[in-house]
């Protein structure tokens, strides 16, 4: 499908520096900042700098670059925060909600990485 880009989207808008955030990291292509209203001790929500909507649109329409980039930066913030999966550490949860029925709030792609507690089952 083809994706109309809404730029006064709020992640557009906190890319733009027009509203603050709490950054976790930054690379050339993608930028982590701490959820806003956190569901987990930590919420952590990593968006590209691209004007991509869905994970959908983003595996159709991004670059190379911009995949390896934004797919690094997500194990780069786990990284950082000390989540790696395995004995030493504590795993996480990835979410990426997309569309209507994926109940996607804000028109970026952003995956959301949760943390800091068992997490649950996923319950629908
Ligand atoms: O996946 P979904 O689109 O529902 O998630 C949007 C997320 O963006 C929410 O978790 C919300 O708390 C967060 N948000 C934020 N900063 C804003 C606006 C929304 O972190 N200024």
């Amino acid at each position: 499908m083809a994706y109309s880009y809404d730029d006064q989207n709020i992640f557009a808008r906190i890319l733009r520096g027009e509203i603050p955030n709490r950054t976790v990291l930054e690379t050339e292509h993608s930028l982590a900042f701490e959820d806003i209203a956190p569901q987990a001790p930590v919420h952590v929500l990593v968006i590209p700098k691209g004007k991509y909507v869905t994970y959908d649109h983003f595996a159709q329409a991004a670059t190379e670059a911009e995949i390896v980039d934004f797919t690094r930066a997500v194990r780069a913030v786990c990284e950082k925060l000390g989540l790696e999966p395995g004995a030493e550490g504590t795993g996480y949860r990835l979410i990426s909600n997309s569309g209507g029925h994926g109940m996607q709030e804000v028109p970026h792609l952003h995956v959301h990485i949760l943390a800091g507690r068992p997490l649950g089952r996923m319950v629908m």
